[in-house]
């Protein structure tokens, strides 16, 4: 607090984290001794650079760009980049936290990064939005590589940014593929990559209810966003026959209680490109609301957030309660604050922290990297059967921290746990680093 005052997003975050460490310090007090805590909050660098492009009008725009390398212990970093005029440097510090952990979570060597710019690529044209992925790419590609650092999308970059980026990096590197994932199919991208995030948030999920002896048959669903992880979390919620009944943007909601039609609404926002408010003008049963679905009275029975950090505060999180809901799984980054996880363990809500159940995607970018290694394309079987046995691997390893340290059913400092000390693990091993 008193290095990073005004990082508010990056506080809560540790906040969020430490407390859950207790019992393991107490049993492990090498980790204090090595200081492992103070070691582990500090990224290890980060990098905040300028972004000059031309708009459509031949004005010059700056934009600022940021990577923040957080911890390369297990690996090298590895963590998506963020297009959003909201992106500052708190905000890509939580999010580094996070992925450290995440990424220590899926089991594979890669270490936490993230990065991304205040840029806001929704009102810009094609035009615009590839001479700035060239601005960005041109200064950071100083920094990345397939050992070293190895970005992919988040909010605001997705296929298209990816492919502009690949595009700057190659004509100044060469052709390495392993640099970036979320990458087109055509240049070494991996098969489910865009599916990862949001079907791994469904086999997490099935594997949590699993364990209370329940199912996602016949369960009703508030879920919330529209893009890449809610629309592919949506389709498996489908599938396992769960009815979802609403999807949101940052302007409103669709409610339809006959169960969103997934394909139409992809249709909608990945081949037409319109907002969600289309859907209730073609579907009959379906209504568009504006506000956050979060404050809607609607009777449910699980919450799946995908949309942004803190969409759920302590009123949304009483109105889950209010409408019936006994689970929320966490699709998006800390979309829970502190005072809705509070109303959470009051209520005894199952619930699935991001850092366990959204690790989907990014497992599924490491193993994109391993196919760029061996020079292979997997088929799509093959991966999404991987996604499905690191999934359950995660969360047996939470259910091991949980029932190691007596946690109850706190599987957020499960989850906290395990993935904590395989990272501290990795740097007592490797000295004062
Ligand atoms: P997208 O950009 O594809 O979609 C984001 C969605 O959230 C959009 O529907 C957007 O609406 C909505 N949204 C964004 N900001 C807000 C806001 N302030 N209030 C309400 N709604 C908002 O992003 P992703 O689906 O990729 O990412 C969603 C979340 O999942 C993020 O937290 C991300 O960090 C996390 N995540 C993503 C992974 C991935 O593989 N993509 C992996 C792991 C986590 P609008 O169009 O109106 O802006």
């Amino acid at each position: 607090t008193q290095r990073d005052p005004d990082q508010s997003e990056f506080l809560e975050a540790v906040a969020n984290f430490l407390p859950a460490l207790v019992p393991v310090l107490k049993q492990h007090p090498e980790y204090i001794q090595a200081n492992i805590l103070e070691r582990v909050i500090e990224p290890e660098r980060v990098i905040q650079f300028r972004v000059p492009w031309l708009d459509d009008q031949n004005q010059v725009r700056v934009n600022r760009g940021f990577r923040v390398q957080f911890n390369s212990a297990i690996g090298p970093y590895k963590g998506g980049l963020r297009f959003h005029p909201s992106v500052n440097l708190a905000i890509i510090k939580f999010l580094g936290f996070e992925q450290t952990f995440k990424n220590s979570l899926t089991g594979l060597p890669i270490g936490g990064g993230k990065g991304g710019s205040d840029f806001d690529p929704k009102d810009k044209s094609d035009g615009e939005i590839m001479r700035f992925c060239q601005s960005f790419m041109t200064e950071l590609q100083k920094y990345i590589g397939p050992d070293l650092d190895v970005p992919a999308g988040d909010i605001g970059v997705g296929a298209r940014e990816i492919g502009y980026l690949f595009g700057q990096y190659k004509r100044l590197n060469g052709f390495q593929n392993g640099t970036l994932t979320g990458k087109g199919l055509a240049y070494g991208g991996s098969l489910m990559r865009p599916e990862a995030t949001g079907f791994g948030l469904l086999y997490y999920t099935a594997a949590l209810l699993k364990s209370q002896q329940q199912s996602l048959a016949g369960k009703r669903i508030k879920l919330s966003g529209a893009g890449n992880v809610a629309l592919y979390a949506l389709e498996k919620a489908t599938k396992l026959g769960a009815k979802v009944l609403t999807a949101s943007d940052s302007k409103g909601y669709i409610y339809d209680p006959a169960g969103i039609d997934f394909q139409l609404l992809q249709q909608l926002k990945f081949s037409e490109h319109q907002r969600i408010s289309a859907y209730a003008q073609r579907v009959s049963t379906a209504q568009y609301v504006s506000g956050s679905v979060w404050q809607a009275a609607i009777k449910s029975d699980l919450a799946l957030p995908c949309a942004t950090q803190n969409e759920i505060d302590g009123a949304g999180a009483q109105q889950l309660v209010a409408d019936g809901v006994k689970t929320v799984v966490e699709g998006a980054n800390m979309p829970s604050t502190p005072e809705a996880l509070k109303v959470y363990h009051q209520a005894g809500i199952l619930f699935g922290p991001a850092k366990a159940a959204n690790a989907g995607g990014v497992a599924v970018s490491a193993l994109e990297m391993s196919q760029n290694s061996q020079r292979l394309a997997w088929p799509a079987t093959k991966v999404d059967h991987q996604l499905q046995t690191i999934m359950q691997t995660i969360f047996n390893q939470v259910i091991h921290a949980v029932e190691t340290y007596d946690l109850g059913r706190d599987y957020a400092a499960g989850a906290n746990i395990a993935a904590f000390t395989k990272v501290a693990d990795a740097m007592l091993a490797q000295g004062i680093v």
